[in-house]
Formats: C-alpha cells, sequence, structure tokens
C-alpha cells in the first residue's frame, strides 16, 4: 500500500509514520529524515539541500524528487511505502503521481493531520529529537524524557534540530501555507484525501489514523505504541 502523510511542521507526521509503517509492514520515507542523513554523511546532496533546510526553505525540486524516487525504488518498497514530508508542492505531487503511474500504481490514501498553527509552533520549538532514531521525539514540556537530555527508549542524546528555532518555524509554517497547502486540493480531487486532527496524545491520533485507514480499506491492526511516544 502506498501511503502519504500532510501535515504541519509539528503535526507529528514523523511519529505516526514510523508507528504506522511498523504496523503496516511497509518502510517510512522521510524526505526530511534522507536530507538530514545527507547532511550527517557530508554527502554532495547534504551541502546542497543544508542552506535551504536551515532557512527553513524547501529544497529544490530536482534534487528532492530524484532522492526521493531512488528511496522508492529501493527492494524494501517495492510493495508499497509511507511518505512523510514527500510531496510539498503540487508539482512533486504530480512527479508522484506519474512515478506510480509509470509503474502501474497508484496512491491508497493521504492522510492530512490538521493542527492550528500556534499549537505548531509550541510543540516544534520545545521538540528534542533522539539522535539515534528520529522517530524518538520528545518535548521539553509535554513529553519530557526521565532523563533530561537522553532518549527514554534508547539512552541516545537528544538534540533541537538547527530548523526547530521559533524564527525558522514561522518560515516553515509560512511556507507551508503558500507552497504545500495546495497539494490537499490536488489529492481531494482524486478523493485520497482524509482530515484527521493531530490534537491530543499521539495515541489518540494514532487511533484516528488507523480507523481512517481501515475506512478506505487499509489494513491498520492495533499494535502497542513505542514507549518514547506517550
Ligand atoms: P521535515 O523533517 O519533513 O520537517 O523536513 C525538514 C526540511 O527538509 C524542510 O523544512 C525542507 O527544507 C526539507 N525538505 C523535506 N522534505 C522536502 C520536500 N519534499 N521538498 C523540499 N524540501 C524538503
Amino acid at each position: 500500500m502506498r501511503i502519504v502523510l500532510v501535515g504541519l511542521p509539528g503535526a507529528g507526521k514523523g511519529t505516526q509514520a514510523a508507528f504506522l509503517a511498523k504496523n503496516l509492514s511497509v518502510p517510512h520515507i522521510s524526505t526530511g529524515d534522507l536530507f538530514r542523513m545527507n547532511i550527517g554523511q557530508g554527502t554532495q546532496l547534504g551541502r546542497q539541500a543544508q542552506e535551504y533546510m536551515r532557512a527553513g526553505q524547501l529544497v529544490p525540486d530536482e534534487i528532492t524528487i530524484g532522492m526521493a524516487r531512488s528511496r522508492m525504488e529501493q527492494p524494501d518498497a517495492v510493495h508499497g511505502f509511507l511518505l512523510d514530508g514527500f510531496p510539498r508542492n503540487v508539482f512533486q505531487a504530480e512527479a508522484l503521481d506519474q512515478l506510480l503511474k509509470d509503474d502501474g500504481h497508484s496512491l491508497d490514501v493521504v492522510l492530512n493531520l490538521v493542527l492550528p498553527h500556534e499549537e505548531a509552533v509550541t510543540r516544534i520549538a520545545g521538540r528534542r529529537v533522539c539522535r539515534h532514531d528520529s522517530s524518538h521525539v520528545f518535548h521539553v514540556t509535554y513529553n519530557a524524557p526521565h532523563e533530561p537530555g537522553l532518549c527514554d527508549a534508547c539512552g541516545g542524546d537528544l538534540y533541537q534540530r538547527q530548523d526547530d528555532t521559533e524564527e525558522t518555524v514561522r518560515e516553515r509554517l509560512e511556507v507551508f501555507d503558500r507552497v504545500t497547502s495546495p497539494i490537499t486540493e490536488h489529492y481531494r480531487l482524486r478523493n485520497l484525501l482524509v482530515g484527521i486532527s493531530a490534537l491530543g496524545s499521539v495515541a489518540d491520533v494514532t487511533e484516528r489514523s488507523m480507523v481512517a485507514l481501515r475506512e478506505r480499506g487499509v489494513r491498520a491492526d492495533r499494535v502497542s505504541t513505542p514507549a518514547c511516544d506517550r
């Protein structure tokens, strides 16, 4: 099955995607994580992406689409994937439609995690991510780790992403409104879009997502929520 997760930065796409992908036995493909991995490894792609990310801007389409396509062509994604952070504009959405069509596939559903802007700013400015596993996400106030600075799940160091400062977050929200939000209309017209409130606990949002997937005929069984995602 082929699923896209859309939503404001801070809506919990990464957390939900990791959980749902495990549950559905498909890879979680996050373009943000792929860029951060490339930056960490010092690749040319990472160097190209870094400045855009630091400024809260989108990385150019030709770089992003090429990277996403290579990842989707890996053997583990033959039977499907869950995309998180891609597509992020209508051009990328059209490119994805074409890529899938060329392979005789199509998307099954697009989950739109809906969150008020001010809640997104509060969530992101306090967000701390595990260096070891980026799906282990905490919040300094709302979901504090037992040991400050250390991941409850694996003991990895927690850090604040460079693009999670309040100023950059506001820029990212503006980019989302202007450039990314039109993709919801793209998918609504294709009858693929399902809106879900991203308010409440991680478990609440997961439950809503699973109900929506089941209603769309996607098999989604209940499994326990990861310890770090209370
Ligand atoms: P994320 O981890 O999804 O919040 O992405 C972090 C940053 O990576 C974004 O603010 C962009 O700079 C870049 N990025 C991730 N996905 C895309 C995409 N599909 N298109 C362009 N830039 C992206």
